[in-house]
């Protein structure tokens, strides 16, 4: 039989969030995060770390083809990253509505990179896709031993004596 903790990580939907060097030097973290906790997302990860250049190829591979490959995985590698799993119902689809279009000319305002940014160069933010990627990035990133799992205390009755 299942244990409460597995079932409800059976159940909920995850994906991986990164801020990506240019919005941890601009000191974009809080107003980033401050988006998906208001939204009513759950943090379950999160680690400052600065990717190898190999380590971007792997998370970039598939656009391995792509003209700006290179320049992508040199400025992933250029500083820290602030790597994060994030839960939540729909959360995969809406963390990318929160984020915006790639082209932050393109992103609407309201949404991360259309308020926060200018050249999809520097668009200062990564989110997975789709559920496959959701569950690769978070793989490559993450040790399963990094990833909590709980129930909120605001989900829960209150047992204090009152
Ligand atoms: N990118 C770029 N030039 C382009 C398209 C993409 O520099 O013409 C960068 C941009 O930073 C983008 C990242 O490559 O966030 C990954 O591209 P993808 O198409 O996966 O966009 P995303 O999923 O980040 O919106
Ligand atoms: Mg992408």
């Amino acid at each position: 039989m299942l244990q409460d903790q597995e079932v409800h990580a059976a159940q909920m939907e995850r994906t991986f969030i990164a801020i990506k060097p240019d919005g941890v030097q601009r000191g974009l973290i809080s107003e980033i995060i401050a988006r998906f906790e208001r939204k009513g997302f759950k943090l379950v990860a999160i680690k400052l770390v600065i990717p190898t250049k190999s380590f971007a190829q792997k998370h970039y591979h598939d656009l391995k083809e792509r003209p700006f490959f290179d320049g992508l995985c040199d400025f992933l590698s250029s500083g820290p990253v602030l790597a994060m799993v994030w839960e939540g119902e729909g959360v995969i689809k809406y963390g990318r509505k929160l984020i915006g279009a790639t082209d932050p000319q393109k992103s609407e305002p309201g949404t991360i990179r259309g308020d926060l940014a200018v050249v999809v160069g520097r668009n200062i933010i990564h989110g997975s896709d789709g559920p496959e990627t959701a569950k690769d990035e978070i793989n490559l990133w993450f040790k399963p031993e990094e990833l909590t799992s709980y129930t909120s205390n605001q989900e829960k009755p209150d047992s204090t004596p009152h």
